[in-house]
């Protein structure tokens, strides 16, 4: 039969599988043939043990066994006419049970006496006597039974589509055409590994014959989907480090020398070693694709200052882009405040600028008389043009697509710019290695010394009271509290009500302290205008929503209050927790949430416990499931077939290595064609590497 159904066909091109059926297929993603040989069970029943009818007992577990039919009977429920029994007496020659099956019109006519069925079920312990409740059946008419003596899968399912179909339809399809899937990993690999042939393994994974043999083929299909994704990867790194060159930055680090001697603190040792790091990257002419993590408040906008200044010391423009309006501002007040004095002008390009503002900075840009930009995205908006962009930053990384990243790519004419995305979710590093796979990672663990630890509570209504007199006595010593209202987000229009009421309810409580609001509806000057006063100590109290989660630096700030904290996620937390904690005072995190639930509980005692940012991603990763995470849901990098980028991790770094040294070391295009063909298939668009092949 083999080479009648070929992979690509469509699902309808298989035996039993019409119009409806494709439809419903559809609604699983099962397109075509292929698809369906990897539509791979969500858990398996061990039914290996067929049992004699006697050991089933009321209650139990459901059992596989054999018995043929010796009565059968068809009748109406009194009660409810629209209810239809049919009742089987079954027997294995040895003991007698009954099965029912209710509202099945379709098997009136099916069960014959004598026939011979294969079933798996359990005896309904509570009626007259035991009875199966519809257990599920073959019929066996001479064959080997399909769905008992071994271990049977469950498939993911959607409405309409029976089990028992499906089961019967891969189990087809694979024998039709699994044997014509070929071998796209490299003979070295397949023999360095003892790899199972893909056939083989698929079969396994449908029909598992015993745990070594599952085990093995699950391990070879994890391997290659990983293997894939690396091996796209190393594509779009080659690619871009042969495609475009960068400008080398090697001028003379005159700017550089004399931030750093006008700079109030040292670096730390991390500080200074990532900078080495980036610094030598720029100097080459292979564009520099590097992500910088670093705990909230670890200091990476130094490190960014001094990248920034590199480019500039050696004579092309740079550019820092960041998330938000609020925190571009912030960034260009804070550089201002650093560069001006050494004569170097920052210009800053938010949506916020009016038409002839905006008019004025892109006109610099482009004719290169200012050499250093902050924005928001309106930096990569088709209207900006660069004179030589030679360096762009971009800021809370996680915010950002990848698609974004390519855009400002862009704009660098015939030249790549060195690239540098810095983020404080730091990302386990297995995702990092799937969904930034083409990036080196620089890593600041380190906290600027004298950093006290920020202490994290989490309290319900009752101790309210309680901590507003705490707060109370913070403002009178002198500092700034941040408290933090949820976002309704189901509702269409943006609903400030919490945010509204709590304000209210706070200008009540504090009559005698500045008490100030910030909000997402605001426009880009009323929040700049909030958030400046609010770093200049004019304001006590600022209550807001999450618009001030990444990145505002205001060390005078001593507690956050985060109202309805289950409603945030641990990474989401953690960065509102790292707003405080930036100067030298003893500082609070305080989650004011009364959950309804456990596991909301668990998660916000959880992070009490956490306070390195690198742990708090690593459990945020395991509750949300990495895709979710880091944001990628849509770009598909993270969606595996059999891989579990958690339970898996350890393979990423395996097929990494290989998939690296396969593209590197030879003519991928040339030696590997099957493999470069599935890569392309699978992540070609994904990765927009389909131009470079
Ligand atoms: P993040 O990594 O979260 O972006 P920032 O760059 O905003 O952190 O730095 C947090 C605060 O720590 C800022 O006020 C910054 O000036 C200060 N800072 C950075 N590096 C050091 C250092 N080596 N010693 C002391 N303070 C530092
Ligand atoms: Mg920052």
């Amino acid at each position: 039969m083999t080479g009648i159904l070929r992979l690509e066909d469509p699902v309808t091109s298989v035996r039993g599988i019409g119009e409806a059926k494709a439809l419903q297929l559809e609604r699983l993603g099962i397109r075509t043939v292929e698809d369906l040989i990897y539509f791979f069970p969500r858990r398996y029943e061990d039914r290996r043990q067929v049992v004699p009818l006697k050991a089933l007992v009321p209650g139990g577990p459901p059992q596989a066994f054999r018995a043929r039919v010796v009565s059968v009977e068809h009748r109406i429920a009194m009660r409810n006419r629209k209810m239809n029994i049919l009742r089987v007496c079954l027997s294995d020659g040895a003991s007698v049970v009954w099965a029912l099956w209710f509202n099945r019109w379709n098997l009136k006519n099916l069960f014959q006496t004598g026939m011979e069925l294969a079933l798996y079920g359990s005896l309904e312990p509570r009626r007259p006597v035991p009875e199966l409740l519809n257990p599920e059946f073959e019929i066996l008419d001479g064959d080997d039974p399909k769905s008992v003596g071994r271990i049977v899968p469950v498939y993911p399912m959607t409405a309409g589509l029976n089990e028992k179909w499906l089961r019967r339809v891969i189990s087809s399809v694979i024998d039709e055409a699994a044997p014509a899937l070929p071998e796209i990993l490299p003979e070295p690999i397949v023999k360095k590994y003892g790899f199972l042939a893909p056939a083989a393994a698929v079969r396994e994974m449908h029909q598992p014959g015993d745990e070594e043999t599952f085990r093995a083929a699950r391990r070879r299909l994890v391997y290659e989907e990983f293997f894939l994704l690396q091996t796209g990867l190393a594509l779009r790194h080659r690619s871009s480090c042969l495609e475009k060159k960068a400008p080398p930055l090697t001028g003379a680090p005159d700017l550089v020398r004399r931030f750093r001697e006008r700079l109030a603190f040292e670096l730390t040792e991390d500080q200074q070693r990532v900078c080495e790091e980036i610094s030598a990257d720029m100097r080459t002419s292979t564009p520099m694709n590097r992500l910088l993590q670093g705990d909230v408040g670890s200091g990476k906008t130094v490190v960014a200052v001094l990248a920034l200044l590199q480019a500039l010391d050696s004579g092309v423009q740079a550019a820092l882009m960041a998330p938000t309006a609020v925190l571009a501002t912030q960034h260009a007040v804070n550089l201002r405040k650093w560069l001006e004095p050494l004569g170097v002008e920052v210009a800053l390009l938010t949506g916020g600028l009016t038409p002839s503002e905006k008019k004025r900075v892109h006109e610099s840009l482009a004719r290169g008389t200012i050499r250093l930009a902050v924005g928001t995205h309106a930096l990569i908006q088709d209207a900006v043009r660069f004179q030589r962009l030679g360096l762009i930053v971009i800021d809370e990384q996680h915010r950002f697509g990848v698609l974004q990243r390519k855009a400002l790519n862009s704009k660098a004419g015939d030249e790549q710019p060195h690239t540098l995305v810095m983020t404080a979710t730091p990302i386990p590093r297995t995702l990092a290695l799937s969904v930034y796979g083409d990036l080196a990672v620089s890593t600041i663990r380190q906290l600027p010394a004298h950093r006290q630890p920020i202490r994290s509570v989490w309290i319900g209504d009752n101790r309210l009271p309680k901590m507003l007199r705490f707060l109370d006595s913070e403002i009178e010593s002198g500092r700034q509290i941040y408290w933090i209202c949820p976002l309704i987000e189901e509702s269409e229009n943006f609903d400030a009500a919490p945010l509204e009421f709590r304000y209210q309810k706070l200008c009540q409580e504090f009559p005698r302290r500045r008490v100030a609001m910030l909000h997402g509806r605001m426009n880009d000057k009323e929040k700049t205008a909030v958030m400046t006063d609010f770093a200049a100590g004019k304001i006590d109290l600022l209550a807001s929503t999450t618009v001030i989660e990444v990145g505002v630096d205001v060390p005078n700030a001593s507690v956050i209050v985060v109202e309805n904290a289950d409603r945030f996620g641990l990474s989401q937390l953690h960065q509102l927790r790292g707003r405080v904690g930036r100067g030298p005072y003893r500082s609070w995190c305080i989650l004011y949430a009364d959950p309804k639930n456990p596991e909301a509980e668990h998660r916000l005692d959880q992070f009490c416990s956490l306070s390195d940012g690198f742990a708090v991603a690593e459990a945020d990763m395991r509750l949300r499931g990495p895709g979710e995470f880091c944001g990628v849901r849509q770009h598909g990098l993270t969606d595996f077939r059999v891989a579990d980028l958690i339970r898996d991790g350890s393979v990423m770094e395996t097929a990494r290595r290989d998939a690296f040294a396969v593209v590197e070391g030879g003519e991928p295009q040339r030696d590997h064609p099957l493999l470069m063909k599935a890569v392309m298939a699978r992540y070609g668009q994904m990765l927009d590497i389909v131009r470079t092949a």
